[in-house]
């Protein structure tokens, strides 16, 4: 397992690390399997979407923020109920094929790191699973 540290600086933030999810993959020699990317942490999650236009993650944080108010009766004295909701809403992993050493995403995604509750050092969990079975 690898792991990615991340020095989040705004309050929400959606940050590409696919560069290096590709990176452990090829360090890590692996051709066929899957990789897993994880975030240990409950105000924050990994999300796959569009990596040309950054208006996309200024818009999905704008929508969030509205789904998901600053000001609620939120119960949680920590005071950061919004994030935790928003961390829920994205999930906290994604598995992506890894195929002939490549991530197999589509043209126009990327891998995301989702910042709810910055700014905070934080960790994104890397695990390859290889292919052991060869299809004929
Ligand atoms: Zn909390």
């Amino acid at each position: 397992m690898e792991v990615i540290h991340i020095r989040t600086t705004g309050k929400s933030c959606m940050i590409d690390i696919t560069g290096q999810v590709r990176e452990i993959i090829a360090a890590g020699g692996m051709q066929n399997g899957i990789a897993v990317v994880f975030a240990p942490h409950t105000t924050a999650g990994i999300t796959i979407n569009e990596n040309a236009d950054p208006d996309v993650r200024a818009d999905i944080l704008m929508k969030l923020g509205r789904m998901v108010p600053d000001e609620a009766d939120y119960r949680h004295s920590e005071g950061n109920s919004p994030a935790h909701v928003k961390a829920l809403l994205t999930g906290a992993s994604v598995s992506v094929i890894v195929s002939e050493s490549r991530l197999l995403l589509g043209t126009w995604q990327g891998i995301y790191f989702c910042e709810y509750d910055g700014p905070r050092d934080r960790k994104v969990y890397v695990e390859l699973i290889e292919r052991r079975i060869s299809h004929a």
